[in-house]
């Protein structure tokens, strides 16, 4: 075990008095500011300012109450009160807002409880407060919550930490003071971690504590180098050493530093044989009393003690001395045990509160990819739906588009290209369709067929496209004989023909010669030619012929024939034995010139 580790308590109680940073501003600032200053200069003065700080209490916001708390904490401490400033540095520690304010008090917080071994709730309070200490901007306020962390770190075995601390106070230009705590820390830890200490490190520690007149402190620092110096051989220089400082060390009133010199000395005394000059020391350093209960020093004069009684052949006093020596040694492992453990259980607390953080961290992740995954399935549906619907939009327009070719097509397959009316083969399945129903339902159904008189020579006289045309008006003129029930169609060539639904034979010779009528009285003139259309009509019926369209058509075709054979521009009519002939009502009533050009006339 080391000896150093019952110092500490001295360092937390030194680290108290360090330099305050300044408030600048209103009254209550002021007042705040000098109480500060004054806080471990004067006492009286101190209280004095605080009383006035409490007076302004009633008035004060949120914030200040916390600035005063802090300040009659610290004059608690000053009156030997730890438990009432451990209630008031609490309560700034946890509600205060202002970041340097809180960590002030869990500062003085963390040094209270190691003061009053309270290792626990110090090393707790450290963990609060150490994350704040980059926020910190009044580097003395930092430091000392930094130092804080050091002494208790150093006070638990965890040197190495320590050392850290102090270590970043000694770099970050600390105040005279704060780098005299640092440095004694930074030894301290060295020690502790078993590291060589450079004689030269020691004497700057030192140094620099005197130029604080920081005896205490200086006098930590002087039982460091006693220390090494005896290690390597030189006892006499280490007693001289000790000797010298202990007036002033005694002078300081504190009974471990006091009890750990003594303590030394008797022990370096013994090995040079000096045994009176042990026995005095080690007696002196038990008389320390109850202040240096548990502590290294008291084990070490017990020891002491016993040795000289065993030098001197008294094994009565020997074992009498034995006992209290084990019984010490017993105290201050039972006190370095608790340190340790204390360390061990906030260490523990540590780790199970980084483990809910990381189990919390990654439920929270888990959420935040099943977010994701949700945003994602929505997306990817929408897509979906977006696809279905450009989908189906695209199925619908081709299939409306295909529907469209296929009426065309249709259309086109159904229609004679140069009159818009059905085409032979249509025209025969429509008709025959139409004959079916007719045979059905009972009714009759008549066919008239008409071919055109001396077409070839219209050709011949007035050109292709003037014969195209008198077909076309040809066409047009037989819609207009035709109900939607009837169809009309050209077979072929200049030839036609109507199949007239429920219409008898009488009927359907009318329409004929209607037609006949009709297409005679064409005008030709828009062609540039004056010329007569005419055409031969051969007409038959159900009743006559029956119902099969092929019949029908012979028959008809029959008396197209006789028309022509009669002179054309006629309606012959298929009448069962006695075919009649129905002439037409003789030759068109045109005008001289225009007869002339009729060619069958
Ligand atoms: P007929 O009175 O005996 O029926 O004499 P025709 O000249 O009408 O008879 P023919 O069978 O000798 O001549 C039919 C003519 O019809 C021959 C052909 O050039 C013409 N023709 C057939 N189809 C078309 C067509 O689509 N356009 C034109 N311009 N002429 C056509
Ligand atoms: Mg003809
Ligand atoms: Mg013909």
């Amino acid at each position: 075990m080391s000896s150093s580790k019952h110092r500490y308590g001295l360092l937390a109680l030194v680290a108290f008095f360090l330099a305050a940073p300044a408030y600048a501003g209103a009254s209550f600032d002021a007042l705040f500011e000098k109480a500060d200053a004054i806080r471990t200069s004067q006492p009286k003065e101190f209280f004095r300012v605080l009383n006035e700080l409490q007076a302004l209490e009633e008035r004060s916001s949120p914030e200040e109450r916390m600035k005063i708390r802090l300040m009659r904490a610290h004059g608690y401490l000053l009156e030997g009160k730890p438990d009432s400033a451990i209630r008031d540095l609490e309560e700034v520690r946890v509600s205060a807002k202002d970041v340097e304010i809180k960590y002030r008090a869990a500062a003085m917080l963390a040094n209270t409880y190691a003061g009053n071994r309270k290792f626990e709730q110090g090393l707790s309070t450290l963990n609060e407060m150490l994350p704040l200490a980059p926020e910190v901007k009044d580097r003395a306020a930092r430091h000392h919550g930094l130092l804080a962390a050091g002494i208790l770190y150093n006070r638990v075995g965890e040197f190495k930490l320590a050392g850290e601390y102090a270590s970043q106070v000694a770099g970050d230009g600390p105040s005279g003071r704060n780098r005299c705590i640092a440095e004694n820390l930074i030894i301290e830890s060295m020690q502790g971690q078993g590291k060589e200490l450079a004689e030269d490190q020691i004497f700057r520690a030192i140094e620099h504590c005197e130029r604080e007149n920081e005896s205490l402190l200086a006098g930590f620092s002087r039982t460091f180098l006693a220390r090494k110096w005896h290690g390597e051989g030189k006892t006499a220089s280490a007693i001289a050493l000790l000797e010298k400082h202990l007036p002033g060390v005694e002078k300081t009133g504190y009974p471990v530093l006091v009890a750990e010199y003594l303590s030394m000395l008797a022990e370096y005394r013994l090995k040079m044989s000096d045994i009176q000059g042990a026995e005095k020391h080690a007696r002196a350093a038990v008389a320390q009393g109850d202040s240096i209960a548990g502590s290294l020093p008291l084990v070490m004069a017990h020891r002491v003690l016993y040795e000289i009684a065993s030098i001197q052949g008294n094994p009565v006093r020997a074992l009498e001395q034995y006992k209290k020596y084990a019984e010490a040694d017993k105290a201050y492992l039972n006190e370095i045990k608790t340190r340790e453990l204390a360390y061990q259980l906030v260490r523990q607390q540590i780790v199970q509160k980084n483990q809910q953080i990381n189990l919390l961290d990654q439920q929270n992740q888990v959420l935040q990819l099943q977010r994701k995954v949700d945003q994602q399935a929505a997306q990817n549906n929408r897509l979906i739906v977006m696809l279905l619907i450009v989908l189906v939009a695209s199925i619908g327009y081709w299939a409306f588009k295909i529907k469209r070719v296929q009426l065309s097509l249709k259309k086109m397959a159904e229609t004679d290209a140069l009159t818009g009316i059905c085409n032979r083969h249509h025209f025969t399945i429509r008709a025959e369709r139409a004959l079916a129903e007719c045979a059905r339902n009972g009714e009759q159904a008549a066919l008239i067929m008409y071919d055109l008189d001396h077409f070839k020579n219209i050709n011949d006289r007035f050109g292709h496209g003037t014969g195209d045309w008198a077909l076309k008006e040809v066409a047009e003129a037989s819609k207009g004989f035709c109900r939607r029930i009837d169809v009309l169609g050209r077979l072929g060539g200049e030839e036609f023909a109507i199949l007239m639904y429920g219409c008898d034979l009488r009927a359907a010779a009318r329409v004929a010669e209607d037609c006949r009528v009709r297409l005679a009285q064409i005008d030709t003139r828009e062609t540039g030619h004056v010329f007569a259309i005419t055409g031969s009509f051969g007409v038959t019926s159900s009743v006559q012929s029956g119902y099969s369209l092929a019949r029908l058509l012979s028959h008809a075709d029959r008396q197209l024939y006789r028309a022509k054979h009669l002179g054309r521009n006629r309606v012959c009519v298929h009448e069962n034995e006695s075919e009649a002939v129905r002439a037409a009502s003789n030759v068109l009533e045109l005008p001289q010139r225009e007869r002339s050009e009729h060619l069958g006339a």
